[in-house]
């Protein structure tokens, strides 16, 4: 087994190199210390726990709510070369017993088991599989602060002790920092590093689109998804009704959609689950009981037909949308009815307090006047400096005003107030309001008190909205909701930094007209990637694992872009690791090169290498072609090797010495590796670069060829 993280990052997962912070949560884990991740959907969370569990021994054991979902990641690990298994009630006494046992004689390197059943036989299970960490997945099920708290996750806290030689990383998506400190308080994590990543996803448009009748809203949603016929995308609906009529209605516009709840009997939520993953379901209209299960990477859209409960649900509703990292969009819509509605709900909720100001936050997100995605990101208690440029606001500006003098009355009253009260007191505070809990604690002898008197109170709750979502204040959830001055906050309020308010609109918006629907593009590069498409779609029915699986879309968008000929340009896409190359490259390479010969692309790639030629000829170097050209320099070596295999160029001595090449084809013969560079690379000690080896392998080639 290879040994550095990077090395198994390439050799399984296809992956060049680790996302920021990936790397270093890693090599906390392999020392044994404990981690907490905090890293959106899409993130790239698992790759966090799985590159270790393959370098420490033993079997890493993850703990995750869902059955669906383990399934799912243990597919997606063994569709990679990589030994996992997972352990549940549906399976067979024998079944269960088999698994352990190539977990003891060290078959198994990662083992996806449900927090209640490793509990339930915690002893059986981890004297068979001897844990070499553990990885909790949706940490902040543990936590009643969180949005989705399981009882049954409150019982892992009496493993840390157990277990005290092994490491333990907790990851979740959402956790606001209250949730965070619970999660490392219930799990007892010893000494955690926390690794907060950036919860921006830069890939996902945000739009909100604010009191659109039902009909209309139909007809915009059918509308939407005319255009983007090839799109996979999930439609949330608040009830179960509202799914069926809405899959309905769009199947009356000859959409492929259909409905999922959980008032359906398992097997029919099962095979839409199944249709789905697969291609062969275009829409899902489903309540939020679907998702959770739910890792397929390439849905391009989601929208909320109804308004969320709270932010946390929101944001990993969507962040299911374009977990590949390609461009997805998402649209919410938002009417004053589905607000009662959760209003109510709220309200008689067993924790109504939270939840009640949970919506509240998500209302004023869909009312905001600001960027959408500052707001999103100071939920989660990060900033965004810039607008981002990719929300219904800043497409469409609201004005704005200097509201710093506004904003200073509201922090100097919290300030004098002990940061321990909230927004009613300090809007009474600030108007100057008489009432007895104001006179009992003295709030009428403070300097601010009256201030803002000028302001009628729903302004006032409109501002501190806007100051909450700019991260100028913060709400502790855990302390009566009191607001607290955030550093930026200090800054506003001792002049060093100016806050920059929106003006207030009226509360009705009026309705929005649709967007005229984009002009389809249709070229030969989405053509090639519908091709691979169809061949990863049979894959995905031959071994019946979904599509996703096989390889990404990111990954075949990239194999259509750049058009690999070749074994070794095929392992330079990434996503393509060593186990399915061998799997399923030759298959890829040959539609890609019969998709090149038959309408008279060849001439294309042949293009490109002609464009490389040209300029090389006119006396660029490799690297001013390669900037010229808007390509990484290995694929203009690429290119080179190309051209010369193919006798275009007449002698690339200047590029690689024979000494270099002997060096290369004594390495070649020995490991006998004709096309992968890596393992060269390795074997000569990382001494030649990579170029000069896919250089040297065409000399070899090309000598190959004449003889
Ligand atoms: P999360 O669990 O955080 O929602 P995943 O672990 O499912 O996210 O990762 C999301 C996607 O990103 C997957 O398709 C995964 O293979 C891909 N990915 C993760 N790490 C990397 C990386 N270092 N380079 C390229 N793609 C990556
Ligand atoms: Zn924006």
């Amino acid at each position: 087994m290879p040994s550095s993280a990077r090395e198994i990052l390439k050799k399984y997962f296809g992956y060049d190199n680790f996302r920021p912070q990936q790397e270093d949560i890693v090599n906390q884990i392999v020392s044994g210390n404990d981690v907490l991740v905090l890293m959106p959907t899409g993130g790239g969370k698992s790759i966090c726990y799985q590159v270790p569990a393959l370098i420490r021994d033993g079997v890493c054991i993850v703990i995750s709510p869902l059955i669906s979902l383990m399934k799912d990641q243990v597919d997606a690990l063994r569709s990679n070369g990589i030994a996992a298994a997972f352990l549940n009630s549906s399976q067979s006494f024998q079944e269960q017993q088999a698994i352990l046992e190539s977990c003891y004689k060290k078959e198994i390197a990662l083992l996806y088991v449900s927090p209640e059943k490793l509990i339930g036989e915690l002893t059986m299970i981890t004297q068979m599989a001897r844990p070499s960490m553990f990885a909790i997945d949706e940490a902040h099920c543990i936590s009643a602060w969180g949005h989705d708290f399981r009882p049954e996750y409150t019982q892992l806290g009496l493993l840390r002790e157990k277990f005290s030689n092994v490491p333990f990383v907790a990851l979740t998506a959402t956790a606001d920092k209250v949730t965070r400190k619970d999660i490392v308080k219930q799990l007892n994590l010893r000494n955690p590093e926390i690794f907060i990543s950036s919860f921006d996803r830069k890939n996902l448009s945000l739009d909100v689109r604010v009191g659109v009748k039902t009909k209309q809203k139909l007809q915009e949603i059918a509308e939407f998804i005319d255009v983007r016929r090839d799109s996979s995308g999930i439609i949330y609906c608040l009830s179960r009704n509202t799914c069926e009529d809405v899959a309905q209605a769009l199947k009356n516009y000859g959409i492929n959609a259909a409905f999922y709840h959980a008032g359906m009997p398992a097997e029919a939520r099962s095979k839409v689950q199944e249709e789905f993953l697969k291609d062969e379901l275009q829409v899902v209209c489903a309540t939020v009981a679907f998702g959770m299960g739910i890792d397929k990477s390439n849905v391009r859209w989601v929208i909320h037909y109804n308004l969320p409960k709270n932010m946390e649900g929101y944001y990993q509703e969507i962040g299911r949308a374009g977990r590949d990292g390609l461009p997805s969009e998402t649209i919410l819509y938002y009417n004053y009815a589905d607000l009662l509605m959760l209003n109510k709900f709220a309200a008689e909720s067993g924790q109504s307090e939270i939840n009640l100001e949970k919506l509240n936050r998500i209302q004023h997100y869909a009312e905001a006047d600001i960027c959408r995605r500052k707001i999103l990101l100071n939920y989660f208690s990060e900033n965004l400096e810039q607008n981002c440029g990719n929300c219904d606001v800043c497409k469409n500006p609201r004005k704005h005003f200097n509201g710093t003098v506004l904003v200073q009355k509201a922090l100097s009253a919290i300030a004098r107030m002990g940061e321990k009260e909230g927004a009613s007191m300090l809007i009474d505070v600030l108007r100057g309001s008489r009432k007895a809990e104001v006179i009992e604690a003295g709030y009428d002898k403070l300097k601010t008190h009256g201030v803002g008197s000028e302001i009628g109170a729903i302004d006032w709750q409109r501002y501190i909205m806007q100051m909450l979502n700019l991260g100028i204040i913060e709400m502790a959830y855990d302390e009566d909701f009191a607001l607290k001055i955030t550093a930026y906050g200090r800054d506003i309020l001792f002049g060093k930094s100016k806050a920059e308010l929106t003006v207030l609109q009226p509360l009705v918006k009026k309705e929005k007209s649709v967007a005229a629907p984009k002009a389809e593009r249709y070229n030969q590069e989405e053509e090639l990637f519908n091709r691979l498409r169809q061949v990863r779609r049979q894959f995905s029915l031959e071994e019946d694992v979904p599509a996703y699986v096989i390889f990404s879309d990111a990954t075949l968008q990239q194999m259509a872009k750049e058009r690999p000929l070749s074994p070794s340009e095929m392992l330079e896409i990434s996503g393509v690791g060593e186990f399915k190359f061998e799997k399923y490259g030759q298959v890829f390479l040959d539609t890609i090169s019969g998709f090149m010969g038959s309408t008279g692309n060849l001439k294309q790639k042949g293009d490109t290498y002609l464009e490389t030629l040209t300029l090389l000829k006119e006396g660029l170097t490799v690297s001013q072609v390669a900037a010229k050209r808007k390509l990484h320099e290995m694929t203009i070596y690429s290119h080179i090797a190309n051209l010369y295999v193919n006798n275009k160029i007449k002698s690339i001595n200047a590029l690689v010495s024979s000494e270099e090449v002997e060096t290369v084809r004594e390495a070649s013969r020995i490991l006998n590796e004709k096309t992968a560079l890596k393992p060269l690379y390795e074997y000569l000690h990382e001494e030649i670069p990579y170029h000069k080896i896919r250089l040297a392998l065409a000399v070899i080639e090309r000598e190959e060829l004449v003889n």
